[in-house]
């Protein structure tokens, strides 16, 4: 009796998930085994970080378990470190072998799926390694929402002018998706909660957005750009474009157009770069450091291996332009994953894998609560409706009933009671309050 090939997924994202769900359910028993590696046992959904770090959702609704969505799957929690495709071998790092020592783990393959996804593209701005705080994760949504609550305590706290000013000025790099929610929903939160203070007023707060292009939103188009633009304006956040951050040392953000901002917090959210493990496979990768796959989702020259996502330059087979290729986006990264299981199965069974093709269907951000811009099927929609049509369709794409219920309940509470506003500062730091009654550590928060 023959083996059943061993389809290997790295990556526990979108296109991760999604492969290994679609590959569980076509699959026949004993066709083949599929392994998902990931450093976290979960998928997070991303769009919904935001209203995470606003305190709308919990963190662990955003947050889709592997171990329960894909049964028939091995789920194995470590990080792919290199890979020898012509050996056909995953070198992996585990939180066994990073805590106790030892050699990584080889894992053996037949099918490659390559998905890590990307990581925060960052540049060398002097003080931006040391205090920038990045917003890709949900444990970066967690702590952005208590630094943030922190500041407004801090600000309440101090006589000291200079300390309250830097605590309340809050200054967010990168006018995509990620930057301007999260920037939204946080000024949102952090606005309310500030009626709670005695002594802290919204308008003691000093917001400001930093975009290096004309505009922010590319992904609505432009006209519900310049809306953006003019609603953060509105509510007093100073958007800046064609401005650069040059430095944030010694808690002071400098700007290109000379302005000086003395801060306490600096969240980067200026796009995204391949994620580094594409370098360290050796395999085929374009001038930006994806992978060079086809419009089937196989790497180009090399067999048995495949690729999606934000990691993978899929050429857009829909676009105008000859060679454009596919945005970096939830939307292609789902769809995708569903091809590429698709095309793995068509090829164990001796069938061509298809090409993928998928026009999008527009965009849709959130500016905070009740506010935001849509740009769906060709409409253009701003405001509640927006807002409305943001959480309606995210809530559609959720991945499993237990999340959208889960969600919807959340949205229902805090709709129904007042929003949570205090800042869980020793998440940080668990362990200091038994340090303390141990009489080996500091008072906890001195
Ligand atoms: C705040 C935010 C908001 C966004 N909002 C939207 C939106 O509204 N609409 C939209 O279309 N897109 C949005 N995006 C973009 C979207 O989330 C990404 O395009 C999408 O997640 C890409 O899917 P992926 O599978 O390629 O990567 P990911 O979903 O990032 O998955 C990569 C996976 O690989 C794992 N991994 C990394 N390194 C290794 C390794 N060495 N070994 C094993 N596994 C590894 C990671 O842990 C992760 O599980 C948003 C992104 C962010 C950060």
């Amino acid at each position: 009796m023959t083996e059943p090939a061993r389809i290997l997924v790295v990556g526990g994202g979108y296109v991760g998930m999604y492969t290994a769900l679609r590959l569980q359910r076509k699959l026949r028993r004993g066709e083949a085994e599929v392994v998902v590696i990931s450093p976290d046992p979960y998928m997070t959904y991303q769009p919904f970080l935001p209203e995470a770090a606003a305190g709308s959702i919990a963190p662990a609704h955003v947050i889709v378990p592997l171990r329960r969505v894909l049964p028939r799957c091995q789920v194995v929690v470590g990080e792919v470190l290199r890979i020898d495709h012509a050996k056909r071998t995953a070198y992996v790092c585990t939180p066994a072998t990073r805590t106790e020592g030892g050699g990584d783990t080889e894992l053996r393959y037949d099918e490659l799926v390559l998905a890590p996804g990307s990581v925060s593209r960052t540049l060398p701005i002097p003080g931006l390694a040391e205090s920038g705080i990045g917003f890709k994760t949900v444990e970066e949504a967690v702590g952005l929402r208590n630094h943030v609550l922190e500041q407004l305590d801090i600000a309440s706290s101090t006589r000291d002018v200079e300390v309250r000013d830097a605590a309340l000025t809050f200054v967010f790099v990168g006018g995509g998706f990620a930057g301007v929610e999260a920037l939204g929903e946080l000024e949102d939160i952090a606005r309310y909660a500030t009626r709670h203070y005695h002594n802290v007023d919204a308008d003691d707060m000093r917001w400001v957005l930093v975009e290096a292009a004309d505009r922010i939103l590319p992904e609505v188009g432009e006209e519900l750009g310049r809306y953006a633009v003019r609603e953060l304006r509105g509510r007093n956040v100073d958007v800046r474009l064609e401005t650069r951050l040059t430095s944030c040392e010694k808690r002071v953000a400098v700007l290109s157009d000379g302005a000086r901002f003395p801060t306490r917090t600096v969240v980067w959210t200026a796009g995204v770069k391949p994620h580094p493990l594409i370098a360290a496979t050796g395999l085929p990768s374009d001038p930006h450091g994806r992978l060079r796959v086809t419009a089937a989702l196989q790497l180009d020259g090399a067999e048995h291996a495949w690729a999606a996502g934000d990691a993978a330059a899929v050429p857009d087979l829909t676009a105008e332009q000859p060679g454009a290729q596919c945005a970096p986006n939830a939307q292609h990264a789902v769809r995708q994953g569903k091809v590429l299981a698709d095309n793995i199965i068509a090829t164990l069974r001796g069938s061509r894998p298809e090409e993928y093709q998928h026009v999008s269907v527009g965009s849709v951000a959130s500016l905070g609560l009740h506010k935001g811009v849509a740009h769906l099927y060709g409409r253009k929609v701003k405001g509640y409706p927006a807002w409305l049509m943001h959480r309606v369709y995210h809530l559609s794409r959720l991945p499993t009933a237990n999340r959208k219920a889960r969600v919807l309940a959340d949205w229902t509470l805090a709709a129904l009671f007042k929003r949570e506003i205090a800042a869980l500062g020793s998440l940080e730091n668990p362990r200091a309050e038994f340090e303390f009654a141990a009489g080996t550590g500091r008072q906890p928060d001195a």
